[in-house]
């Protein structure tokens, strides 16, 4: 009999429960109690409901209250020591200061895991760093399943990713050294859960799908042979790539199963099917964990004929990744519309992709008959349907050309033009788009969406929050305004709504980081702009001001990366066709009157393969896909573009190549530290790294910010250099906000008072 197993559950509810859960305590509104029995009740919910659908080993430990990165800083007692906590006494509220920061340190930095748009917290290692085993929560988690009769697998992020994932806080210190120090208590963890009886772990090394160098593959070696020496069964994870390299390095490990990922590289389930040893158990990865298509049935169960042939009993059956990535349930999707919602399978869905597949493995087609036959129809309905294709899109995208994607004239003449046009002064402010999204702007929103709110009141309503917005930067002195993007619940959703060729959902939400969730667009078919989308907001801000009132976009890659993309084309064709439809909006944005227009590309460096050998015909497409959005303008509009929450050290030349006038980049967190990758690099064009974590309640200090600027100066000239916060403010208050932005300004004309007596 084939073994159905998870390896990941969404967490955060299937309305979101545990975000409301969160953001109560942290306002105060509750109490722990209260966290943690929401905590619980979701857990068993999200058990129970994977038991009822006939998956046999369910992860436990997935469940996190903000990180799952985290938890495990606080499983092996590795938390930094600027915090001064006590990990065997943390409380809730220490843990959570780790996670958003308070007001003596910053958060932990936080970057994206892999090539989702999950965002973990970074482990901070340097040579004082020790382990100390603190397994209670897990250990707490593991019995409330085992009360409830669950079959439970405890999830571990492995040692070598651990590792790997965090950062050196030290010169001259390598975080595998610390691999010694740590292992034991990965012993010590596996032996009292067998103690617990745990039988099988399922021990999650997700880098094996990157490049490793020696060490680090000398490291995997090292680090299994001494787990060998507790009494567990290892499933070793792996997802998001092939390990198919890896091969020889995995038969080598004393491990009992492995996961492969056959949804993103089907063509390893060949190579392992002939070469995984018969009496291991491979664990096929068959259902996309990344994805909202349903799955063809009837091919994934011959893709899966000649492992089942080989591996019989040993074979195990599970989603590509954890199903975090996904959200919950389908059936809350009450509004979608029937055809398109029997293309998609949600978390919740695919538990019985899977144990249709089982089914089928084990007692042959004929017991999945029906099932069969409706994941058919789903899949020639979709191929056929009308709503899919469109061919006048399609024929743009054919016609276009190298010059569609470069501006009229080289950075140094547009810069030119740009300084006569604009006539900001030195060190120029800025924000990044959004500004504080009040709940009373919610409820306008909300009350629209709803049909509560006519067109003309919810008009009035967002231009009142413009004016309100404008009249506080025009106080504050800032130089290129924005809007504030009250209108906007997401920057994705913003415009797929107003585009061709995407569907919504209403409930379809993934975790994000911490609370922060996002509602992935469904990008289902060919896109295009039936009408301009922001330009009536853009001026109406621009009739409020003589200042530049910047146009704000989210650019192709971005509005990809965070849609749920369809398969049935290349995602660099699907990019372009975005990319010509924010084309026109540019165009039109400047026909408005609008000078500066910044089009955000949070997401491009997300969107690199795992593998750096394919880095550059994905840099390729997707930097010309940016181009053709920005490049149909004079020279004397300005193109901004704003990056977030990635190390871009490793792609400045790709970045460069956009060739945006102006790009504004996070760098607080890490100190600048990005910065001294782009002053070796001599960043050609203008570049604004943002002075303050807009992520963090902190106020920033004025002589914080100068610091910031200090450290700027030394790489950047001053004629090209931008002052602005790190990312968009929407999730901060106004206060806040305020005295943030008003220490910017202090600190920049400090600045630039001192520049001037130079
Ligand atoms: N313009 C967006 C904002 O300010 C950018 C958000 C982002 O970078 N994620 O909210
Ligand atoms: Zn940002």
């Amino acid at each position: 009999m084939t073994t159905l197993h998870t390896l990941g559950f969404p967490r955060i509810g299937a309305q979101r429960e545990l975000k409301q859960a969160q953001e109560a305590f942290w306002r105060g509104e509750s109490n722990v109690e209260a966290l943690h029995t929401t905590a619980r009740q979701l857990r068993q919910r999200h058990w129970l409901l994977q038991k009822g659908a006939g998956i046999e080993r369910i992860a436990v430990g997935d469940f996190t209250l903000y990180d799952h990165v985290l938890d495990h800083q606080v499983l092996f007692g590795a938390l930094p020591a600027r915090f001064g906590l006590d990990v065997a006494n943390l409380s809730t509220e220490d843990y959570f200061a780790l996670a958003r920061g308070n007001a003596q340190q910053p958060a932990l930095e936080m970057t994206k895991w892999f090539d989702t748009n999950y965002h973990y917290l970074v482990p901070e290692f340097d040579r004082h760093t020790t382990f100390q085993l603190q397994p209670a929560t897990l250990f707490n988690q593991l019995s409330e399943a085992q009360a409830l009769g669950i079959p439970a697998k405890p999830v571990l992020l492995g040692p070598v990713s651990f590792l790997y994932l965090g950062k050196e806080k030290e010169a001259n210190f390598d975080r595998l050294s610390l691999l010694t120090d740590l292992l034991p208590l990965y012993i010590d963890l596996l032996t009292q859960l067998a103690a617990r009886g745990i039988d099988w772990v399922q021990i999650d090394e997700p880098i094996l799908g990157l490049e490793l160098d020696a060490a680090w593959q000398q490291a995997f070696f090292t680090a299994y042979q001494a787990l060998a020496a507790q009494p567990c069964k290892l499933l070793l994870t792996t997802y998001f790539a092939s390990v198919a390299e890896q091969l020889p390095l995995l038969k080598d490990l004393p491990i009992a199963g492995l996961h492969i990922d056959v949804v993103r590289a089907p063509a390893q389930l060949a190579v392992f099917t002939q070469q995984w040893p018969a009496e291991r158990v491979l664990s096929v990865g068959i259902i996309d964990g990344r994805n909202v298509w349903r799955a063809d049935l009837s091919q994934k169960l011959a893709q899966l004929k000649p492992a089942a042939g080989k591996f019989g009993q040993q074979l195990w059956l599970s989603s590509s990744c954890s199903l975090l990535h996904t959200p919950v349930d389908l059936a809350f999707e009450t509004e979608l519309d029937s055809e398109l919602k029997i293309w998609l399978a949600f978390a919740t869905q695919k538990l019985n992709e899977i144990k249709v597949l089982g089914r089928g493995l084990d007692h042959g087609e004929a017991s999945i008959a029906n099932e069969l036959a409706a994941s058919d129809h789903a899949r020639d309905s979709r191929a056929k349907s009308p709503r899919v294709v469109n061919a006048a899109v399609r024929a743009a995208r054919q016609a276009l050309t190298t010059a569609d994607g470069q501006r009229h004239s080289a950075y140094p003449q547009r810069a030119a033009a740009q300084k006569a046009a604009l006539k900001l002064p030195l060190l120029p402010t800025t924000t990044i788009g959004s500004f504080p999204q009040t709940p009373d702007i919610r409820r306008a929103r909300a009350a629209f969406k709803r049909g509560e709110l006519d067109q003309h009141s919810y008009q009035q309503a967002m231009e009142q929050e413009i004016r309100f917005a404008v009249e506080k930067q025009l106080a504050l002195g800032l130089d290129v305004l924005v809007h504030g993007e009250a209108e906007r619940n997401d920057m994705v959703e913003y415009f797929g709504e107003q585009l061709e060729g995407f569907a919504f959902t209403r409930n379809g939400w993934v975790q994000s980081y911490g609370s922060r969730c996002v509602k992935p667009p469904i990008l289902f078919g060919d896109v295009s702009r039936p009408t301009a989308m922001t330009v009536a907001w853009s001026q109406f801000a621009q009739s409020l001001t003589d200042k530049p009132m910047k146009g704000m976009l989210t650019g192709p890659v971005t509005i990809l990366q965070w849609s749920f993309v369809r398969d049935d084309q290349p995602r660099r064709d699907t990019c372009l066709d975005i990319a010509l439809a924010i084309r026109a909006e540019v165009k039109d944005l400047e026909q408005a009157g609008i000078t500066v227009i910044q089009i955000d590309e949070p997401a491009f460096r997300e969107g690199l393969p795992l593998q750096r050998s394919q880095w550059q015909d994905y840099l390729d497409w997707a930097g010309f896909a940016f181009r053709v959005s920005a490049s149909a303008v004079n020279d004397s509009t300005q193109i901004h573009t704003h990056m977030c929450y990635s190390e871009f050290n490793d792609i400045l030349p790709a970045i460069a190549a956009l060739d945006a006038d102006v790009i504004t980049i996070e760098t607080s967190r890490s100190d600048m530290e990005l910065l001294d990758a782009f002053g070796e690099f001599a960043y050609p064009n203008e570049i604004g790294p943002g002075v303050y974590d807009i992520h963090s309640p902190r106020v920033p200090t004025e002589a914080d910010i100068v610091r910031l600027l200090e450290k700027a100066l030394a790489v950047i000239p001053a004629s090209r250099l931008w002052v602005n916060p790190d990312c968009g403010l929407k999730t901060r208050g106004w206060p806040e906000t305020e005295a943030a932005l008003a220490a910017m300004l202090r600190a920049t004309q400090q600045l630039r008072q001192r520049l001037a007596n130079a």
